[in-house]
C-alpha cells in the first residue's frame, strides 16, 4: 500500500508524524529516506514526541544510535542515523542485528548506507522538499 502526504510547515508534519506513530507496534521497521534537511529527525521527533517522550530528541549523527525507553514495558524505539557510515560493516561493530528485532522498533535515517545489512522495511518513508513544504512517501508492506 502505498500514499502520499503532503505538509505545509513544521507543525504540519509534527501532526502526520502524530498519526503516522499509531502504526507503530513492537517488531516495526521503518526506512527513512530523504536529503540533509529534508525533515527525518523532525519527523522522528514528532514520532516520539507523540508516544509521550518529552526531553529534547537529538539527532543521531554522531552517535549512529540513540535508544529511547518509552514505558515501563521495556519496548524500546531505536533511532538511527546511518549519514556516516561509509562500510556497512561498521555496523556489526554497534550490533545492529541485536536492535533490530521482534520487541523493538526501529526508526532508520540513511538506510541506503547499509543496504542489503538491514532487515527489510515494514514501512518506508521517502521525504521530499518543495521550500517548507514536505512531500511524504508512505510504502507499506502489505502483511
Ligand atoms: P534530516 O534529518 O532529514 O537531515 P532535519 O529534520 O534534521 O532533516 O532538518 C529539517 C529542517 O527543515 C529543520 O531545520 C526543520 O525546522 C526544517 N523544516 C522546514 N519546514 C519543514 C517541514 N515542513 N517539515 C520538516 N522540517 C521542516
Ligand atoms: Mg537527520
Amino acid at each position: 500500500m502505498s500514499k502520499t502526504v503532503y505538509v505545509n510547515n513544521e507543525s504540519e508534519m509534527f501532526e502526520f508524524a502524530k498519526h503516522f506513530a499509531k502504526k507503530l507496534k513492537p517488531g516495526i521497521t521503518v526506512y527513512l529516506y530523504g536529503d540533509l534537511g529534508a525533515g527525518k529527525t523532525t519527523f522522528v521527533r514528532g514520532i516520539l514526541r507523540a508516544m509521550g517522550y518529552q526531553a529534547s530528541v537529538k539527532s543521531p549523527t554522531f552517535t549512529i544510535v540513540e535508544p529511547y525507553q518509552l514505558d515501563a514495558d521495556g519496548v524500546m524505539i531505536y533511532h538511527f542515523d546511518l549519514y556516516r557510515i561509509n562500510d556497512p560493516e561498521e555496523l556489526d561493530f554497534i550490533g545492529i542485528r541485536d536492535y533490530v528485532t521482534a520487541e523493538h522498533i526501529c526508526l532508520i535515517e540513511w538506510p541506503e548506507k547499509a543496504q542489503g545489512y538491514l532487515p527489510l522495511a515494514d514501512i518506508t518513508c521517502y521525504i521530499d522538499v518543495d521550500g517548507s513544504k514536505r512531500i511524504i512517501r508512505i510504502d507499506e508492506k502489505s502483511k
